[in-house]
């Protein structure tokens, strides 16, 4: 392509299949595990195991690295599957700063698998950068930032914490799985890697689990992280593979339409007289709006989460349009009480329920709220 395009353009561009004398327009599932080795031993289009790689992967990869302005992407069969060979990348003695408010697993990885492997943790709080920098030790490795945050859509300033981590030798990982390049893209903000849910906004119909690495530069991390994906195996099948790089088709389209519908309906319950708060970086309220702005463009995401007066659980029961599940980045709205998934060590507050804004009319989603919170 000559021309430059823009990122609905790019995104359409990148999943088509490679060309072959079938030209088929949508690309077809290549259920082969092994490929033919030619007389001399060598492979055509480089594919020998499916482990390794294999058409499926190989164009959403291609497809990712481009969305993300990255290097290389390595696909995976769980957002948590890539977040652990990340953190496996590391080496015992090292240590990752994480924010406070992060998604809930990461730090149930750690406690429960990684101090096994004296892989360290600190925690700090991100809004303050200061106290980012003071967190800081010798041995810290990584700076793992997730913003909007799950689930109190905390915003952290990717760019400022990418510059003093990189005086201090650390590499930035940043969880863009809320964000989605559509509206962010932590790479062009300093960050070395992205990683990713696909199983949420980029699959974007509940129905396929899958993660994504996304490196700024391919050096000796990214090659480790690529031979962790081939010798600990925790890939994507081809199907997965097809299912995401289809919603990657959609992608732009149905982000920016469920921000437009999460904004509107944060403004909504925000002026409500039941809800004691809304957290959406959207809101000139939200204490680090004035980051979002900077950082995030064509909206602020699908996400939000407010804390309520009344009952929170019995709140989401009444709900008929939201409907009561973990996950999110679906076509379809969902409300959950987080401190419940969570369980025990849940730092997130009894009223607050988070909100995943489908692709429903915003009038309807309203009325469903407005019912919801009639105490009547
Ligand atoms: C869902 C989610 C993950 C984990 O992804 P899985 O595909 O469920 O393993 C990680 N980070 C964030 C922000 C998520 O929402």
């Amino acid at each position: 392509m000559d021309k430059e395009v823009k990122f609905s353009t790019l995104a359409l561009q990148s999943v088509r299949p490679p060309h072959t004398r079938i030209k088929p327009i949508s690309p077809p599932i290549h259920l082969s595990t092994t490929y033919e080795r030619n007389s001399d031993g060598t492979y055509d289009e480089g594919y020998v195991y499916a482990r390794n790689d294999n058409p499926n992967r190989r164009l959403l990869e291609q497809s990712a690295a481009q969305l993300e302005g990255g290097a290389v992407a390595y696909a995976f069969a769980s957002g948590m599957a890539a977040i652990h060979t990340i953190l496996q990348a590391l080496r015992p003695g090292e240590e990752v700063l994480l924010p406070e408010d992060v998604y809930y697993n990461v730090r149930l990885l750690f406690k429960e698998v990684f101090e096994h492997w004296q892989l360290k943790m600190a925690v700090a709080d991100f809004t303050d950068l200061n106290k980012v920098e003071v967190a800081i030790q010798p041995n810290t490795r990584l700076i793992w930032i997730e913003t909007p945050s799950n689930p109190q859509l905390q915003i952290t300033n990717i760019q400022s914490i990418a510059r003093i981590a990189h005086q201090k030798n650390c590499l930035v990982a940043v969880d863009n799985t809320w964000a989605t390049p559509v509206l962010q893209r932590p790479l062009d903000l300093g960050a070395d890697m992205v990683m990713h849910a696909t199983t949420k906004y980029f699959g974007g119909h509940s129905d396929v689990l899958s993660g994504l690495i996304i490196l700024k530069e391919q050096n000796d991390f990214s090659e480790q992280i690529h031979r962790l994906q081939k010798l600990s195996g925790a890939v994507p099948s081809p199907f997965d593979c097809w299912l995401v790089t289809r919603g990657i088709q959609t992608l732009s389209l149905r982000v920016k339409a469920q921000s437009e519908t999460a904004f509107a309906l944060a403004r909504f319950l925000d002026q409500h007289e039941a809800i004691e708060r809304v957290h959406y970086p959207g809101l000139a309220t939200h204490p680090q709006h004035e980051i979002a702005m900077q950082q995030m463009k064509n909206g602020f995401g699908g996400m939000l989460s407010v804390l309520t007066k009344g009952d929170a659980r019995t709140i989401a029961n009444r709900l008929q349009l939201f409907t009561a599940a973990t996950s999110l980045g679906g076509v379809e709205s969902l409300v959950e009480h987080r401190r419940s998934v969570e369980g025990e060590g849940s730092k997130s507050p009894e009223n607050l329920l988070r909100l995943s804004v489908g692709l429903e009319a915003f009038e309807d989603l309203k009325w469903d709220w407005e019912r919801g919170l009639d105490e009547k």
